[in-house]
């Protein structure tokens, strides 16, 4: 089964056509969505999705760049959705060096806060991670926690590696569409098949064939065929790899099976 690991169907981008936009993913063949959140603000949207959609995760968390204008409360807001057993994951979490008035030391006490609550309640996280993957690395050898994915991955070869011997699974997507994403690309070709996983992050990060459009779920069977590609490999038994990777890093997506097969509710 094709599961979208990292897609914000929450966000604003897709107002205007939510239904379609996840309707179209379906009827691509995508089975499965991950839906992180990014600050408390949203925790309900990102519920609704995994509670009455049958294909549906989400995941709850604070992300690096809305740290800056959270509040202290958040913590005890997101300890108590988590307290609730519905998410997944916690995530999307982080650390974000990219940002021009980000609080890196603010964005780290945010960052070990979630870890120590993805321990608490033992569940895997969802890692942003951008110049910053030896501080994440760092806090991760700090805080241990069940392994996850660290989406978007863009680090080097030898950082991919200490995520892996972490527990963690590396998601790709839109950037190994570039023919000029030479190192996304070769990690996407070399690394362990069992250390991938598949994402859009949509809307963000739209492929080679989408540039200054919206990235939307449905993109994810082509990147599926770009990864089964460069690795020389059939694209179905990519999907089958990929997906078992997704439910090995974040087991509550197992559930997405069950509820495939007709067992759940929702549609
Ligand atoms: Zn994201």
């Amino acid at each position: 089964m094709l599961i979208d690991t990292h897609c914000h169907l929450d966000a604003a981008e897709f107002d205007g056509d939510r239904d379609e936009v996840l309707a179209a993913a379906r009827a691509a063949g995508v089975g499965g969505f991950l839906v992180p959140a990014v600050g408390a603000a949203d925790f309900d949207a990102v519920a609704a999705f995994g509670t009455t959609h049958a294909d549906c995760c989400h995941a709850f968390g604070i992300h690096p760049m809305y740290v800056q204008r959270a509040h202290e409360g958040d913590l005890d807001i997101l300890q108590a959705r988590l307290a609730e057993g519905t998410a997944v994951a916690v995530g999307e979490i982080g650390l974000d060096g990219y940002l021009p008035d980000g609080d890196l030391p603010r964005q780290a006490r945010w960052f070990e806060a979630q870890l120590k609550l993805a321990r608490m309640f033992e569940l895997p996280v969802v890692l942003h991670i951008r110049r910053a993957q030896d501080e994440i690395l760092k806090l991760l050898r700090r805080n241990p926690v069940p392994g996850g994915i660290a989406h978007a991955f863009n680090g080097s070869r030898q950082q991919a590696e200490a995520f892996i011997r972490l527990g963690f699974r590396l998601g790709f997507g839109g950037a190994m569409t570039f023919e000029g994403s030479r190192r996304v690309r070769e990690l996407a070709m070399t690394l362990p098949l069992s250390a991938l996983v598949l994402e859009t992050d949509a809307p963000d990060i739209p492929p080679a064939w989408g540039v200054g459009r919206r990235n939307d779920p449905a993109n994810l069977p082509r990147f599926a065929r770009v990864l089964a590609e460069l690795r020389g490999m059939p694209v179905d038994e990519l999907i089958a790899a990929t997906a078992a990777n997704a439910v090995a890093a974040i087991p509550g997506l197992a559930a997405l099976r069950r509820r495939e097969r007709g067992a759940g509710r929702g549609d």
